[in-house]
């Protein structure tokens, strides 16, 4: 029996876990946590059963107290929920399914108490990758990535060595407006960007694949998940999003990861790796497909690439600045209050401001986490 708990399950990832856990009767849920979403939970607790759920806000833990009362289970509320649930005894998983850089903290306590990770949140590691994974490490517990590029890159490294990795080939499926020049994107509408081509996501992440931020944000995941230098990976569009990634070794032999475009994949390889269980759904057909094209990055009009890979460079403090500043754009956009290509602009101007902490603990991490979103305010101030 496969124990899990799952932090963001009401969201695009979490959800799709519990479908997975539907199809392994092998595998039960021991908790839940999310931000707000009430009715969501209570449906998710009557299925799942866990002992212990987590809701953000005193409000909504209360809420649902009242709505599960009947049931036996635990609701807890807030950071120290989240820090209960990441550490409790009864799970063997945490996947991190949550938004934010509020992921980082019970992922350091989970791993604390020894449970592996499946990480789909990507601000942990783009933040704070240099203290989680040696805490992994010393821990001795596995990262298991649920990022479709991530998994397809953990599974193009099994059974070879790292020592002889020449370069990672990260995929981007480029987004809804691959093709377009700087000037086309002015008047982007939310709506145009909520639309992706291939994968249905949560709202942020939907924009950050769009502005190629999201591509940005996992060369920083990928550098700390496979400990390889920026220069040995690099990002190539793949508008069809049939190969997730690649591994290039040092003979020049390519080993890639394809199928069809399902996050169910990546996140049961994770949950039961290095078993590879029976998925249903859509095989890809090679002559149905006819070709898989291949594209360099237009970093011109999606500068937010650019960007990623110059924090990731100056290191320590600045990748929190650029995901940060980012994360506040992004909403900015979405309430309708900036353009679409302020985007990366509002980033480019919080890095400038930024001075550099060199390794930066996690209180030093939040407290750049709320400078960047004061840079922002002054950038939006400046406008
Ligand atoms: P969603 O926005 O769909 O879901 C976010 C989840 O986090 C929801 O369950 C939400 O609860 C919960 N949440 C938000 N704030 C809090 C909080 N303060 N406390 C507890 N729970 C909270 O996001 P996605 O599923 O798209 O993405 C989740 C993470 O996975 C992100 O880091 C993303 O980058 C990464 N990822 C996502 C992929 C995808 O295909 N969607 C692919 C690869 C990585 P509520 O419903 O109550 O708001």
């Amino acid at each position: 029996m496969k124990r899990i708990a799952i932090l963001g399950s009401t969201g695009s990832i979490g959800t799709q876990t519990l479908e997975v856990v539907r199809a392994n009767p092998d595998c039960r849920v021991v908790a839940l946590a999310a931000g707000s979403s009430v009715e969501k939970m209570e449906e998710q607790v009557r299925e799942f059963r866990p002992l212990t759920v987590g809701m953000w806000t005193e409000e909504a833990a209360a809420d649902l107290r009242l709505r599960v009362a009947d049931l036996q289970v635990r609701v807890v509320a807030g950071m120290d929920g989240l820090l209960e649930i990441a550490a409790m005894e009864e799970s063997q998983v945490l996947v991190t399914a949550i938004v934010g850089m509020i992921g980082i903290r019970p992922t350091i306590a989970a791993i604390r108490a020894g449970k592996d990770i499946a990480l789909a949140n990507k601000e942990t590691l783009v933040t704070a990758g240099h203290l989680i994974m040696p805490l992994a490490r010393e821990h001795g517990v596995s990262i298991l990535p649920v990022d479709s590029e991530h998994s397809a890159i953990f599974q193009s490294l099994s059974g070879n060595r790292s020592a002889e990795v020449e370069k990672i080939l990260l995929t981007a499926s480029g987004g809804p407006f691959r093709g377009r020049t700087r000037r086309q994107l002015q008047d982007i509408r939310v709506e145009d960007a909520l639309k992706h081509p291939n994968w249905t996501m949560g709202r942020k992440i939907t924009i950050d694949s769009s502005t190629l931020v999201n591509k940005g944000l996992e060369v920083m995941e990928a550098k700390w998940l496979f400990g390889v230098g920026l220069d040995k990976i690099q990002v190539v569009v793949h508008p069809q999003s049939i190969i997730h990634s690649a591994v290039q070794y040092t003979d020049g032999a390519i080993i890639a990861q394809m199928g069809t475009p399902d996050m169910k994949l990546p996140i049961q390889y994770a949950l039961f790796y290095p078993e590879r269980r029976y998925l249903a759904g859509k095989r890809v057909d090679f002559v149905e497909l006819g070709q898989l094209t291949f594209e360099k990055p237009d970093t011109d009009a999606f500068p937010g690439l650019a960007l990623a890979y110059r924090a990731a460079s100056l290191g320590g403090s600045m990748p929190t600045v650029y995901n940060a500043a980012n994360e506040r754009a992004v909403a900015l956009f979405l309430e309708g209050r900036i353009a679409y290509l302020d985007i990366p602009e509002l980033i480019a101007r919080a890095m400038e401001r930024h001075h550099v902490v060199a390794s930066p603990s996690v209180e030093e991490i939040l407290e750049t986490e709320r400078q960047a979103y004061e840079y922002v305010q002054e950038g939006l101030n400046c406008k």
